[in-house]
């Protein structure tokens, strides 16, 4: 069994927070498919559509905190944010179930470090890893060694070493409380903060090109293609990519807190509003142009 060999891998070689997560991630996907594909369950979840609208919505929230707090700010510092803003934002991560925020960043650093040589944690096809996996097992990493040190000034944020050892803690306490408000609050957290780890990492696996790949016409769309890199730009996925679709300039200029190829002209990506916003309410300040 190919799916059992999977498991097995992960279980063997990973992080057990990386296996916790993997767990999460395919009960997830299991009930949102069953509340859409198997009657018996349905019926006892008593389906409508608001179910599949409250999964929509928040796997859309999901997917703006994890992008815009995970990746911009906590991974990246794109943009500062006040203290107490900042101690919120990070105590708040176990209601997102992303996982927390120190083995994020670790991860994504390790991505950049290592973007389409060997070492990079998700790349999309390598020796022993197709695209499907990466969809499949987003938690599979391929590097066995996280390397710590890229962290060790992150861990002296606000908050970080305290949700670094209590998340889980808080991930039962909230599942407990939900289940006791209404079951049914359970089923749509855990499938909708799953879905936009699913849309992450479709996001992650088709925003880089391997060498043979056969997606050629996107390659580097709309960005410049002189560079050793193989990120692309997704076309179409401004919606559901908040901004983070434009991953060909994001790899390229790392330091840029507006990924809109136009930023320059002063267009402004989907989490780079948020991040402009948050600017004029005082919250977050920005030491670049774009
Ligand atoms: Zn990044
Ligand atoms: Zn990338």
């Amino acid at each position: 069994m190919i799916f059992l060999d999977y498991y097995k891998k992960i279980y063997n070689n990973q992080h057990v927070d990386g296996f916790r997560l993997q767990v999460i991630y395919h009960i997830g996907m299991l009930i949102l498919l069953a509340s859409i594909l198997v009657p018996p369950f349905r019926e006892w979840l008593g389906f409508g559509w608001w179910f599949v609208l409250w999964v929509f919505i928040v796997q859309r929230i999901c997917g703006h905190y994890s992008t815009l707090f995970y990746h911009r700010m906590l991974a990246h510092n794109h943009f500062t944010v006040v203290p107490w803003f900042e101690r919120l934002v990070v105590l708040l991560s176990p209601f997102a179930l992303q996982g927390y925020p120190a083995g994020y960043v670790v991860v994504h650093l390790m991505h950049h470090k290592y973007a389409d040589q060997e070492g990079d944690p998700h790349p999309p096809v390598s020796a022993t890893r197709q695209r499907w996996v990466n969809l499949v097992f987003p938690f599979l990493h391929d590097s066995k060694e996280l390397e710590l040190k890229l962290i060790l000034k992150f861990m002296r944020r606000p908050a970080q070493k305290f949700i670094t050892k209590f998340y889980w803690h808080m991930v039962a306490a909230i599942a407990v409380a939900l289940c006791v408000i209404n079951y049914k609050l359970l089923f749509i957290w855990i499938a909708g903060t799953q879905l936009g780890i699913f849309m992450g990492y479709i996001l992650n696996t088709y925003g880089h090109n391997p060498p043979q790949s056969k997606l050629f016409f996107w390659k580097h769309y709309r960005g410049e293609k002189e560079t050793a890199h193989k990120a692309v730009n997704l076309p179409g996925w401004s919606l559901q990519g908040r901004g983070e679709n434009w991953h060909y300039i994001h790899h390229t200029y790392p330091q840029r807190w507006n990924f809109h190829p136009d930023a320059p002209a002063g267009k402004l990506d989907q989490n780079a509003w948020i991040i402009d916003k948050l600017v004029n309410l005082g919250i977050a300040k920005v030491d670049t142009p774009w």
